[in-house]
C-alpha cells in the first residue's frame, strides 16, 4: 500500500500525474543500506539477524522483512508496523523477531533503531552465558560497564521478548543465549556502530580468556566511568545525535 498524493489536472489522465509516497519511505532506505552493511561486516550471516527504526510521533516501526537476504532487500520490502504486531505497509511478512524490537522501544524510550545480529565472538560468549566484559574501554559506547546476558528463549517469541526485558537494565545492548546480541541507538547508525563495537570487545575478551587463566586485565568501576564519561562528552561536542561512539 502505499499513501497517494493526488496532482491531478484536466488535461492529463490522473494516474501520469499521480505521485505516490511510501510510508517511512527514508527508515526503509536506510534499512536497506544498513542491511548490507551488517552482512559485508560479518556481522551476519544469510538472513540472519535484522533492523527496525521506530518513529514516536506515529508509533510506528519499519522492520526487515523476514527470509530475504540483505541485498536481496528492496525498500517496498522492509515492512511498516505497530509495535503491537499490526501491520501498516507491505506486502512482505515482517521479521519473525519484531517482538524483540518492540519490547525495546517499550522500555528505552530514547531508542529509535534496533539491531539484532548472530556474530560470531558475541554468539559464542552467548552461548557460555557470560556477559560482554569491560576488557576495553569501547564497550562503554552501550552506555554501562558491561553488556548482560538474557536467559534462553526460542528465537521470534514473546517470551524471548521477555528474557531481553528482565536481562537489559541500563545497557543499550544485550546478549541472546545460544543466539546472538541486539543493541539499540538514538540513530540506526549509533545501534549498527554498538553492534559493531560489541563484537569487537566479544572478540577481545574471547582472545583474553584463551591467553589463559588471569591474563586478560578487566577495566576497573572507577576507570568505566571515566570512559562513560569521556563517552557522554563526545556526544554533545561532535553534535551527534546518537551520543555514542563517534569521535573518539
Ligand atoms: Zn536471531
Amino acid at each position: 500500500m502505499c499513501v497517494k498524493e493526488g496532482v491531478i489536472s484536466a488535461e492529463t489522465p490522473p494516474a501520469d500525474k499521480e505521485k505516490t509516497v511510501m510510508v517511512m519511505e527514508t527508515e526503509r532506505q536506510e534499512i536497506v543500506e544498513y542491511g548490507k552493511r551488517i552482512s559485508s561486516e560479518g556481522l551476519a550471516k544469510g538472513t540472519a539477524g535484522n533492523i527496525s527504526i521506530y518513529d514516536p510521533d506515529t508509533g510506528l516501526m519499519a522492520v526487515s522483512p523476514s527470509g530475504i537476504g540483505y541485498f536481496d532487500t528492496m525498500p517496498e520490502d522492509v515492512v511498516v508496523m505497530t509495535l503491537d504486531g499490526k501491520i501498516v505497509d507491505g506486502a512482505r511478512k515482517p521479521s519473525s523477531e519484531y517482538g524483540l524490537h518492540a519490547v525495546i522501544y517499550r522500555i528505552k524510550p530514547e531508542a529509535r533503531a534496533v539491531v539484532h545480529t548472530h556474530s560470531k565472538y558475541c554468539t559464542a560468549l552467548a552461548c557460555m552465558r557470560e556477559s560482554l566484559k569491560p576488557y576495553h574501554y569501547v564497550i562503554a559506547a552501550a552506555g554501562t560497564a558491561a553488556v548482560p546476558c538474557a536467559e534462553y528463549a526460542t528465537f521470534g517469541t514473546p517470551e524471548l521478548a521477555e528474557k531481553v526485558r528482565e536481562a537489559m537494565g541500563e545497557s543499550r545492548a544485550v546478549l541472546l543465549a545460544n543466539h546472538g546480541l541486539v543493541a539499540c541507538g538514538a540513530d540506526l547508525d549509533g545501534a549498527f556502530s554498538l553492534a559493531v563495537n560489541c563484537e569487537f570487545c566479544a572478540e577481545l575478551q574471547w582472545m583474553c580468556e584463551c591467553a589463559g587463566e588471569n591474563r586478560g586485565v578487566v577495566l576497573s568501576e572507577q576507570e568505566m566511568e571515566a570512559a562513560m564519561e569521556r563517552f557522554r562528552s563526545y556526544g554533545q561536542t561532535d553534535n551527534s545525535s546518537s551520543g555514542q561512539t563517534k569521535g573518539y
